[in-house]
């Protein structure tokens, strides 16, 4: 975790030394709640869990004489509380017709490629038998870039040239993975938002055709969210919920210059599940999101 709280420490210091400097024992006035309130709006946390941090500590302190250290334990704690019910891990299930589909989706260059690398990794290391899916048949980068990872974690991919219909791409690629008895089927998908109608058609296209196969497909539908772009994160996850039926969030990139106030910000907006955070580009980069550890890191 060295990386996630080097990485979310760098980049809230801000507010960490914000808080603290706040405080060099003094009383918990009105005009201090609000400039409290304004550090955590300015780090991604939102409107409304700002108002709700500095509420619940207006009720314990107001008029008491407080310090740093005790306010940034007071939010990390109310922040691990509002995280605890969103992280769930993304456990590939035992469905009675096998594989477990997933469905990734996100915009280009969230990481969902990188993601489906190291879901392989892990459920791989678990003994599941994964097969991969370049159903990003738009990008030629992007098929190339998955075969790496197929070879990197030892899981088939199934892939059309550049070009191809990214559902009947879906379609072979559950064909083949049941021909091949997987327990799970990681389905990449494009991710051009700038043309979002036809991203639409596109996305809704690839999950007719995995029902036609499997009513229940896909069991997961997981969008992958740049933990760096901060704001936009919430017009990205309110675009992919008018396109598909997202079932959890997967934040990446929280190794670096991410700004991770915005996690608390969607877990209190969208209760949507947070399945695990992405701290580097490598196999084993992916993490269990954890809430204590998360709100702690956040608060320095
Ligand atoms: P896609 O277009 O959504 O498939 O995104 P990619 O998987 O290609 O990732 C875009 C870039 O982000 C690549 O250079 C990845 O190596 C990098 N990346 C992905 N996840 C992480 C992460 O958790 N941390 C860091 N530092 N880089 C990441």
């Amino acid at each position: 975790f060295a990386r996630l709280r080097e990485g979310l420490s760098k980049s809230s210091r801000r507010l960490v030394d914000g808080i603290s400097g706040l405080f060099v024992k003094r009383r918990l006035d009105a005009a201090t709640l609000e400039e409290l309130e304004d550090l955590l709006i300015t780090a991604d946390l939102g409107v409304e869990t700002a108002a709700k941090l500095t509420a619940n500590l207006a009720r314990e302190k107001f008029d008491k004489e407080v310090t740093g250290d005790e306010v940034r334990a007071a939010f990390a704690a109310d922040i691990a509380e509002i995280l605890a019910p969103v992280a769930v891990p993304l456990e590939p299930r035992e469905v009675p017709n096998k594989p477990f589909v997933v469905l990734m989706v996100g915009v280009n260059g969230s990481g969902k490629t990188t993601t489906i690398g190291k879901l392989a990794r892990q459920w791989t290391g678990a003994g599941k038998k994964v097969v991969l899916a370049a159903g990003d048949t738009f990008r030629a980068a992007a098929i190339e870039q998955l075969r790496v990872w197929g070879e990197r974690t030892g899981c088939p991919v199934i892939e059309k040239p550049h070009g191809s219909d990214a559902a009947a791409l879906a379609y072979d690629a559950l064909v083949e993975a049941r021909a091949r008895g997987a327990d799970v089927l990681l389905v990449d998908t494009a991710g051009r938002l700038q043309n979002k109608a036809a991203l639409m058609d596109e996305l809704a296209k690839v999950i007719r055709v995995l029902k036609k196969q499997e009513p229940d497909a896909p069991h997961a539908t997981v969008l992958v969210l740049d933990g760096t772009v901060g704001q936009n994160a919430h017009q990205q996850v309110k675009a992919f919920r008018e396109m598909v039926d997202v079932t959890g969030l997967i934040v990446t990139k929280l190794d670096g210059s991410a700004r991770g106030g915005i996690v608390v910000a969607l877990a209190q907006s969208q209760g949507l599940p947070v399945h695990a955070v992405g701290v580097g580009e490598g196999a084993d980069d992916l993490r269990p999101f954890e809430p204590r550890a998360f709100a702690r890191s956040l608060m320095g």
